[in-house]
Order: structure tokens, then sequence, then C-alpha cells
């Protein structure tokens, strides 16, 4: 019997009267999967229940944030911790401390950090701070990457833009977009083409060092290390913005797994463990320029508020456990070969990306390696298996160009019924 999602759709109803489009962020309302979405009421581990009492296995873990899953004890038993002594003191706490050493400790490439209250601010931030420093004006991005929703790098943004059909928004003024560019993603050629042109004029190139919303596109061998490269040769900034790869890919982000370092590195998700962050970091000479340090001027009321920096202490202390990892991506490579294995016996013709525990299955038949291969992905086809995986309690993003998230809380039982349940998904999707 197909699953009840009466309440959820009662809810979303009535939101659409108070909030654009009944969400707070468009990849929620299930546009392109064609549905109504599931109103969450709790999670635990590996699950989420939505308000009707459906129950899922979770692989969108709140967009990468929940690498722990949901409700890890060590993180509830912080936060709560935490909540008893105060929320929030606009004053400096001994938990930005912990939290600055730790990610410097972490990344390659960070010297001094400076926490703030999203990924979207952490990009905008290190965007100003490149483009101060270099004295230059053009930015470089990559067609299908995402860095949050600032003017600068919503220029044909990937995700929500992309599956919205919003390629560029309205409300962006011509002469910001001006002065971003869009190169294509594992494209070397192109890329030294346009820097021989405009290369002096390039504050920074901001990239994904494995590119998470265009569903998943790993950088191809030699890509980020002929970025660095070129950023050398025409003194310009590398930005990579790790904001799903930090501590995913490993504990120094995708930096230490790729072994190419940035000059500024943005963060977001996993630091947080699930409360509201960012962060972006770098070179101390770099870095010494942001105000009260420096001329370039960046705030925040709650930046480096104590809720976040203790949820994003208490997972940093989680992965720092030996075998994480490994355990983590083992994971993720049992969902992907299942997948891959009920696909075929489905006749399903699809694609499958993974880097670690990031993963996607792409309704393509030819290799996804840019935003135009990704593109070429049958999206109803992803929706009907979408909707099958659903009403089997397995909860997808709900795009087609999203990727899956495996949780250190997911289960091999939880990965052997996923991949149970996709074989008729599969099934589903190849007989529309
Ligand atoms: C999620 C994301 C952002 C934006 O972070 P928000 O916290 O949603 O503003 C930026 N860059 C990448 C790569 C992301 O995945």
């Amino acid at each position: 019997m197909a699953p009840s999602y009466r309440k959820s759709q009662e809810m979303f109803e009535e939101s659409q009267v108070y909030i654009p489009g009944g969400v707070n962020s468009p990849v929620r309302a299930f546009k392109s999967v064609g549905m109504d979405p599931p109103f969450i009421a709790r999670g635990n581990g590996s699950r989420m229940w939505d308000v009707d009492g459906n129950e899922y296995i979770d692989y969108v873990c709140s967009w990468g944030p929940l690498i722990l899953g949901h409700r890890h004890p060590a993180v509830m038993h912080a936060v709560q911790r935490c909540l008893e002594r105060g929320i929030t003191y606009g004053a400096p706490t001994d938990l930005e401390l912990t939290l600055a050493r730790m990610v410097v400790e972490a990344l390659p490439g960070v010297e001094m950090v400076r926490m703030v209250n999203s990924g979207t601010e952490a990009t905008m931030s290190a965007l100003r701070l490149a483009r101060a420093y270099t004295k230059r004006n053009k930015i470089v991005k990559f067609e299908g990457c995402y860095h949050g929703h600032h003017d600068s790098l919503l220029i044909k943004a990937g995700s929500g833009a992309l599956t919205h059909g919003v390629p560029t928004s309205p409300g962006v003024p011509e002469n910001i977009a001006g002065n971003t560019i869009n190169a294509r993603y594992n494209d070397l050629p192109l890329l030294e083409k346009i820097m021989a042109e405009v290369g002096r004029e390039v504050a920074a190139i901001i990239v994904e060092p494995a590119a998470g919303n265009m569903g998943l596109v790993p950088a191809a061998e030699g890509f980020l290390e002929g970025l660095r490269k070129l950023c050398n040769q025409y003194g310009a900034l590398l930005i990579f913005d790790e904001v799903i790869t930090g501590f995913r890919l490993s504990y120094g982000g995708a930096q230490s797994y790729y072994n190419v370092t940035p000059d500024l590195t943005c963060l977001g998700k996993i630091i947080g463990g699930g409360m509201p962050v960012g962060a972006y970091g770098g070179v101390r000479e770099i870095m010494q320029m942001i105000s009260p340090a420096g001329p370039v001027y960046q705030a925040g009321t709650l930046s480096g508020n104590p809720l976040a920096m203790t949820a994003g202490i208490a997972t940093l202390e989680q992965l720092q456990q030996p075998g994480v990892y490994e355990e983590l991506n083992r994971k993720s490579a049992l969902l992907a070969q299942g997948l891959s294995q009920a696909a075929k016996a489905a006749g399903a013709s699809v694609w499958f990306n993974r880097v670690q525990s990031l993963q996607c299955t792409f309704f393509t038949s030819q290799a996804v390696t840019d935003f135009a291969s990704a593109s070429t992905s049958d999206t109803k086809r992803y929706a009907a298996f979408f909707k099958s995986m659903l009403d089997q309690g397995i909860y997808l993003a709900p795009a087609q160009f999203e990727t899956a998230f495996v949780s250190l809380a997911h289960t091999d039982e939880d990965i052997e019924r996923t991949v149970e349940a996709s074989f008729n998904a599969f099934k589903a999707a190849a007989n529309i």
C-alpha cells in the first residue's frame, strides 16, 4: 500500500500562504520531482520520520552537515551543556578559539579562520578579501558549481537555480555579473584561454574541489593542480569552496585528499554539526587583512555563536577517532556497488559518480564530467526513481542534480534495504 502524506500535504498547502513557495530554501519544495514534500517531525541516527508517521532512511542528512547522523549522543550532550550556560553573548568565547584551532590544525591551507553563519557568507567574504588582496575585480567560477546565493556567484549557478530553471536570477545587477566569468569544470584548456585573455584582472578562481551541486562530479586527474598552477602564473588566488568537502572527503578536506593547497578555503555544513555556520580561512598574510586586524570589513551578530561552535567541536572530535573515514567510505562504496548492480539488473541506463562518502546516480548513459554532461540526465526518470524510493522509505535528494550523503549512522542493513528498494525504483524509472 502506498504511504499517506496527507498531513504533510495540508501543512505544505498552508505554508505556501505564509512562506514563498512554502519553503525556506527552494530545493525543499520537491518541484523537480513533481511532488509535495513530506514535513519532517524528528530524526534519529540514519532515520527521519515525517508528520504522517512515515519512516525514512535519510541520505540527504540536512544536505551534508549530519555526517554523524541525526541526534548523535556526543553532539546532543555538548549542545545541552552549552544551552545551560546561555545561548549567545556577542563577545569572545573559548569555544571559538577551540574550533578555530581545530580547523587550522586540520587544513593545510588554513593558518587563520573567521567564523560566519552560512556557506554563502563564507564565499561572499572570501571573494571580497581576494579582491582586496589582489586589487582586482574579476572572479572565475565553473558552470554547475554552487557557492551560495550572493550576487557575484549567482551566475549560471547549479543546484536549486539549475533545477528551477533560473540560470541567472533577476535582481542581480549586470555590472556585477560582468565581473564573473564562467568556465567549464574539468576543462583546463578552456581555462588557459580565458586566463591568457583576462588572467591579470582575475582576483580569484573559486571551485568546488569535488562538485556537489550538479549531482556529484569529481575533479579529473590534474584539474586542481592545473588551477593551482594557473593561479600562481597570473597572481590570482585559488579559493576552494569546501562547504561540502571540508571534513567530508577526509579530516583534512579535499585539499588533503587531493594534495592541492588553496590560498583561501570556505567551510560550512559539517563544521557546524547541524547548526547554522560558515567559515573562511587561509594564509596569515591574506587573513590579516580582515577587520579589525586589517581594512577589509566583515562582521556578524551571531558569528561564532556558542551553540554552533559547540556542535561543530563535538562533531569534529568524533571525526578524529581512528578509522572513521575508512568506515564511512566503506559504507559509501557498498551503497554505490549495490545501486550499480540493481540498476543493471533492472535494465536502467545510469551513470554513477562517487568520491568517498558523496555519490550520485545520473539517469544518463554518458560519462558525467561537467555541467553539460550532467544535463543530459533524464530528470523524468530520476523523478520516477525518487518517488518509488520515497514510497519505500528511502529519502534521497529531491532533485537529480544533488548529491547523496552517506553518514556514519548508516548501517550495513540500511544500505542493504536501500539497495533492495532501488531495484523496484530503477524498474519504475526504466519503464516510463
Ligand atoms: C551549501 C553550499 C554553499 C552554501 O552554504 P549555505 O550555508 O547554504 O549558505 C556554498 N558552497 C557549497 C559548495 C555548498 O554546497
